[in-house]
């Protein structure tokens, strides 16, 4: 089986063909067609299989759509503002992985990216939700912050992925998830 055959766009193929991907492991076979669908998904799959992998592609087919449909920008032809993908992950370590999986594929395809994780510096991670970042990848701690402080408008987000959503319940992020859930279109 190759990627060509799982319902994804040419430039998101290109991305994944140019960084020497060229087949799908069971995860992203399975995963990648039901996302492009606008399901909701629970996917367990272990430590190494290719999970980073089989949510990106279909969550950057959203930017894509959203940066390509005029019905989806606002009067002045604007974006409207605010992530379309919103990605948390239970640490810091997960979170700077996964966003540097997709710089990979958003750099292609020109999504913009930020980061927002416990320990940085956190005018900096403001700033670049200010210029529009479409893809934020963060630590649920960090992300509330941020939600509370007004920086974070997650009105317009579409897709919602959590990464080791076991993990960070067992860490204790219940609240700070509801939080940030509850903060996203219905
Ligand atoms: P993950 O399970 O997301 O941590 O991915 C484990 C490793 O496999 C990462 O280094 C990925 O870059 C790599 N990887 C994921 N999917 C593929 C694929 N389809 N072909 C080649 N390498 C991959």
């Amino acid at each position: 089986m190759s990627f060509d055959t799982l319902g994804l766009s040419d430039v998101v193929l290109k991305s994944l063909t140019d960084s020497g991907y060229e087949t799908p492991t069971e995860v992203q076979a399975r995963t990648i067609p039901a996302a492009l669908t606008g399901s909701d998904l629970r996917v367990c799959s272990n430590t190494g299989s290719g999970k980073t992998a089989a949510f990106v592609p279909p969550a950057l087919e959203r930017v894509l759509a959203a940066r390509n449909d005029p019905a989806k920008r606002g009067v002045k032809g604007q974006l409207n503002k605010g992530p379309r993908v919103l990605i948390l992950a239970p640490t810091r370590e997960l979170a700077l992985q996964v966003a540097k999986e997709l710089s990979w594929l958003y750099a292609k395809a020109g999504a913009r990216i930020a980061t927002c994780v416990g320990g940085m510096d956190a005018s900096k991670e403001r700033r670049n939700l200010s210029q529009g970042a479409q893809i934020v990848v963060g630590t649920p701690g960090r992300l509330r912050d941020h939600l509370e402080r007004g920086a974070l408008d997650l009105s317009a987000l579409k897709v919602a992925v959590l990464d080791e959503a076991d993990e960070m319940l067992d860490m204790g992020f219940r609240e700070e998830l509801e939080e940030i859930l509850n903060a996203t279109p219905e």
